[in-house]
C-alpha cells in the first residue's frame, strides 16, 4: 500500500462507508483522502480539522485546531487520516454499545464488536493492510481486538504522549496501536514512542526486545472463564509446549479485587475529567446562554450519555471528603500491591490468559445485563492496565466462524518482547478476515 493513485484513495474511501454503514465503524471519514499511508484514529484522539467528539453529544461540532502528538509524528513519517474511528462514549464500556451509533461485529452484526475502541477493531477487521491508534484505560484495545479477531497493542504507560488524547483517567491511558499483524504494530510504535514535552508523564526510556520462552497462567484468574474459553485456551498453551514454551502455573491472591479497584480509580478520574464539559470553554454544543444558572447547566450535563452520567455520579461520590478514605485511598493501596504481586509473577516470563472472560457475545445478551454484571467481563484485562503493562490482544482461534483471543502480558518496558511472541505466534496461525475492499 505504498504507491496510490487517486482512485486508490477514492476506492478507500468508499470501502470505509461501506464498512461504517454495515458496522457503524466511523464517527467520521476524510473524503479529501488523497496522499500518505492511510490510517484511522479513534475518536478520543485530536486530528486537525477533523471532528473530534470521543462518542459524545457533548463534544459536538468540536473541530480541534491541532493534532495529538501521535497523529503529528505519524504524519511526519507520511501518513494520513482516513477516519476518526467510532468508541464509547469518552471510553466508557466494553462492548461498543454506549455510543449513539452502537457498533456491530464485522463478522456477524447480530454480535458485539467489543469495546471502547470497537471501530478500530471493526476498520482493522474490514478493511485491507489497515491500522488504527487505539486507546486502552482497562482494556478498550484488548477486548475489541479478540472480538474482532485482529492483534491489538497496548503499551507500557507514559511509552506514548497522551497530549491530544481526550482524557478519561490519567492514570491508566494508554494510546496503543490495532492491526493485523504484529509487525505492522511493531513499525507504528517505533514511530508515535518516545518522551513528550507536552505530556509528562511520557518517557523516553529504553524499550527492550528480549523474547522469553515461558509463559506464566495465572489459574485463580482462569478459574473465572467461561468453560468453552477455557477449553479453546488450554488448547493454546498445548501449541506452545509443543513449540518449546515452558508453561508455568501460579495464583495470585487478591485478584478478585482488579475490577472494583479499576472502577473507583477510573470514575473518580474520569469524573474529574469530565468537569470541564460545562458549557463554557467545553461542550458548548447543546447550551443556550439565554437561561437562569439551573436549566443552563442541566442542559449542558444533560447531553452526556446514561453511561457517562453514571460514572460522574459513582466518581464524583467516591472523592466526597467522608467516603474518600473508606474507597479511594483503599483502592490506590491494593492498586499498588496488586503491581507488586504483578511483577513477581512476571519474572518467570510473560504473564497469558484469555482476552475475554467469555465468546463474543451477541449484542441483545450485553443489553440486557446490568452495569455491574458487565464492569465483571473486564476482569482480565483491567490487571495489566491498573499496573501499566504492555500486552497484547491476539486472535489464536475461530469457534463457530467467530473469532477468540488471548492475551500476552509483558513486563514494564518490555513492549517489543510482547511483539515478538505474537510475531513467533503469528508465523504458525492463519488468520481470517472479512476483507471487503473492492
Ligand atoms: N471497559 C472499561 C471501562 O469501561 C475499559 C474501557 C477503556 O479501556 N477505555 O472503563
Amino acid at each position: 500500500m505504498n504507491a496510490h493513485t487517486v482512485m486508490d484513495y477514492k476506492k478507500l474511501v468508499s470501502v470505509a462507508k461501506n464498512v461504517d454503514e454495515k458496522f457503524n465503524a466511523f464517527n467520521a471519514i476524510n473524503e479529501n483522502l488523497s496522499g500518505g499511508r492511510p490510517i484511522s484514529v479513534k475518536d478520543n484522539i485530536c486530528v486537525s480539522g477533523l471532528e473530534c467528539t470521543a462518542s459524545s453529544r457533548v463534544l459536538r461540532g468540536y473541530i480541534p485546531p491541532f493534532d495529538a502528538t501521535v497523529v503529528e509524528k505519524l504524519k511526519n513519517k507520511g501518513f494520513s487520516v482516513l477516519g476518526k474511528t467510532n468508541m464509547d462514549e469518552f471510553g466508557f464500556g466494553s462492548f461498543g454499545l454506549n455510543t449513539e451509533k452502537q457498533t456491530k461485529n464485522p463478522f456477524n452484526p447480530e454480535y458485539c464488536a467489543g469495546g471502547s475502541s470497537a471501530g478500530s477493531a471493526i476498520a482493522t477487521a474490514s478493511i485491507k493492510d489497515h491500522i488504527s491508534i487505539a486507546e486502552s484505560t482497562g482494556g478498550s484495545i484488548s477486548a475489541p481486538a479478540a472480538f474482532c479477531g485482529v492483534v491489538g497493542f497496548t503499551p507500557t504507560y507514559g511509552t506514548v504522549s497522551r497530549f491530544g488524547l481526550i482524557d478519561y483517567a490519567n492514570s491508566l491511558d494508554k494510546i496503543g496501536v490495532m492491526s493485523r499483524t504484529s509487525r505492522d504494530i511493531r513499525e507504528v510504535f517505533g514511530i508515535i514512542r518516545g518522551g513528550d514535552e507536552r505530556d509528562t508523564t511520557s518517557t523516553d526510556r529504553e524499550v527492550k526486545d528480549e523474547p522469553k520462552r515461558a509463559v506464566t497462567v495465572v489459574d485463580n484468574l482462569l478459574d473465572l472463564v467461561d468453560g468453552e474459553v477455557k477449553e479453546h485456551f488450554q488448547d493454546l498453551l498445548g501449541k506452545l509446549m509443543n513449540a518449546g514454551f515452558k508453561v508455568n502455573h501460579t495464583k495470585i491472591e487478591g485478584i478478585e479485587y482488579a475490577v472494583p479497584v479499576y472502577y473507583i480509580i477510573s470514575m473518580a478520574e474520569a469524573s474529574t475529567n469530565l468537569a470541564k464539559y460545562q458549557g463554557f470553554k467545553y461542550g458548548k454544543g447543546a447550551v443556550d446562554y439565554g437561561t437562569d444558572y439551573n436549566t443552563f447547566f442541566k442542559r449542558a450535563r444533560a447531553s452526556f450519555g446514561a453511561e457517562a452520567k453514571r460514572r460522574i455520579i459513582l466518581g464524583t461520590f467516591i472523592r466526597s471528603a467522608s467516603v474518600k478514605s473508606r474507597y479511594y485511598e483503599k483502592a490506590l493501596r491494593i492498586r499498588a500491591n496488586l503491581i507488586k504481586k504483578l511483577k513477581v509473577a512476571l519474572k518467570s516470563g510473560y504473564l497469558l490468559s484469555p482476552t475475554m472472560p467469555i465468546k463474543t457475545p451477541r449484542i441483545d445478551e450485553i443489553e440486557r445485563l446490568s452495569p455491574a454484571k458487565i464492569y465483571a467481563m473486564d476482569v482480565l484485562t483491567v490487571l495489566p492496565n491498573l499496573a501499566g503493562l504492555p500486552h497484547m490482544s491476539f486472535p489464536y482461534a475461530y469457534p463457530e466462524d467467530m473469532p477468540i483471543g488471548a492475551q500476552i502480558v509483558g513486563d514494564h518496558f518490555d513492549d517489543y518482547s510482547v511483539m515478538s511472541f505474537v510475531d513467533e505466534w503469528e508465523k504458525s496461525f492463519k488468520y481470517k478476515f472479512k476483507y471487503s475492499m473492492g
